[in-house]
């Protein structure tokens, strides 16, 4: 039998354990990991002094997505381009439900997506209205694949905003089909006061941003989703985690039984709220916001401890111009940052390069639990035999000091310029091809492919 690649004298890591191996690729599937492959294969990638991972897996990105009146900066060509870059195989984006139907919605994220995506990728489906035609609609959408859902505790202005019976409900009736809800939990009334407060006392800087949400309007919203998982039976994700009131919400509800699970990001671990004070400050405002260093080091716990299972980057990319109505009114902005390109170099760098995190550690955050949570697994997520070729092959040595105008993100600023990171994908294979070497993207927009997904599971600890 021949093999189409063989990747040879690289370390091998999974969710699991460390070791030497051999991949060998056929069809754009993992067909043999051995100590040694004799098979001959058309082409032959060393991978000597290198890590060989499976690809990242970011299930929080919003690609082309129309937001405060302009629409964010990476298609979905750039951004999966960018992902691709940094190590990321796999996305997973929203179809949000408008006037129409989820199953509408879901149909025309697709018809943009398909021919455009360079990685795979799926969808989560915004719930913004539990009526009879939703609810019917249910048991279909996830017939398609689309097995996790997205609710809005806020943005009742956008009317994206689902309240806690919708909540309630959608974790309930999707639990029964092995569904998972995820949310993005902000006490919405708080937000919405604070922020009428702020204005009328004619605060309207960047650097008042965080104080019109709170952490602690975060920590209350996700203790409420917890509640109603517990009441539900449903399986509950948070979006974003931001904050250590967030944290301890998450544990809480871990600890009493519920089946709740978070990610959080590069941004909330390695940003701190002191950049909204800077004279380019609207520039880092997100929703949630991100922290103090406390905070930082609370989620890093978190990771550390398996109260936070996934690594996503919520990347909601745009560029200066379109930031710049928000520059002394912080309604105005709009909210995101451009990370998925570097999201997974700078935990690793922090993480595995610093010492304080093993590499099976990170391919659990990054790739192996999300596969789980999402019912992709074990076809993405791992290096078993069987699975999709998705791998990423890490140089842990190469320093790389992050700038804007390297990157592949389609925005002309990082909140990570002039940052230094040590460990850097040097090669990421999707399906058996390489679609980036060094830096240099090789895919081809369309070549991507929509996953349909399965059942929830629930990592391991
Ligand atoms: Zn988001």
């Amino acid at each position: 039998m021949g093999l189409d690649i063989k990747i040879v004298d690289g370390t091998l890591a999974d969710e699991a354990q460390v070791f030497r191996a051999d991949i060998g690729i056929s069809g754009g599937k993992i067909a043999i990991v051995a100590r040694e492959i004799h098979e001959r294969a058309d082409r032959i990638i060393s991978a000597a002094g290198s890590y060989v991972l499976p690809g990242g897996i970011d299930p929080h990105v919003h690609l082309s997505l129309p937001f405060c009146g302009t629409v964010s900066a990476d298609d979905f060509s750039s951004g999966t381009r960018a992902a691709a870059c940094g190590g990321v195989t796999t996305v997973i984006d929203f179809a949000i439900q408008g006037p129409g139907t989820v199953l509408e919605a879901v149909r025309a994220r697709r018809a943009q997506a398909d021919p455009e995506v360079c990685t795979d990728y799926s969808l989560h489906a915004g719930i913004t209205r539990w009526d009879a035609q939703t609810q019917h609609e249910l048991p279909a959408v996830m017939e398609c694949g689309i097995t996790s859902f997205k609710l809005f505790m806020v943005y009742r202005k956008e009317g994206w905003m689902a309240d806690d019976f919708a909540l309630y409900e959608v974790l309930r009736e999707s639990a029964r089909r092995g569904g998972l809800v995820g949310v993005h939990a902000e006490n919405v009334d708080l937000m919405e006061g604070l922020t009428a407060r702020l204005l009328r006392e004619g605060k309207t800087e960047p650097r008042y941003f965080p104080e019109s949400r709170p952490a602690f309007i975060e920590g209350e919203a996700i203790g409420r989703a917890v509640r109603w998982a517990r009441a539900s039976g449903g399986n509950l994700y948070i979006f974003h985690l931001s904050s250590a009131e967030g944290v301890e919400a998450v544990a809480a509800g871990k600890c009493a039984g519920v089946r709740v699970c978070a990610e959080t990001a590069a941004t909330y671990l390695g940003l701190t709220d002191e950049r909204f004070g800077e004279p380019d400050g609207h520039l880092y405002a997100t929703c949630p916001p991100v922290r103090t260093a406390a905070d930082n080091a609370r989620l890093w716990e978190g990771l550390m401890k398996g109260e936070i299972e996934v690594l996503a980057t919520d990347h909601c990319a745009f560029s200066r111009a379109q930031k710049e109505p928000g520059r002394h009114d912080f309604t105005r902005i709009p909210y995101g940052m451009p990370s998925v390109e570097v999201n997974l170099p700078l935990v690793f760098s922090a993480g595995v390069s610093a010492g304080r995190m093993s590499l099976p550690q990170f391919v659990r955050l990054s790739s192996t639990n999300a596969a789980k949570l999402f019912g992709l697994y074990p076809t993405k997520g791992s290096l078993q035999v069987g699975a999709d070729a998705d791998l990423t092959i890490w140089d842990p040595r190469q320093e790389r000091t992050l700038r804007a105008g390297d990157l592949h993100m389609r925005v002309d600023w990082s909140p990570f310029e002039g940052r230094v990171v040590t460990g850097y994908p040097r090669m990421t294979l999707l399906r058996g091809e390489v679609i980036c070497d060094g830096g240099r993207f090789l895919g081809t927009p369309g070549s991507g492919r929509f996953l349909a997904r399965g059942p929830t599971q629930y990592p391991d600890r």
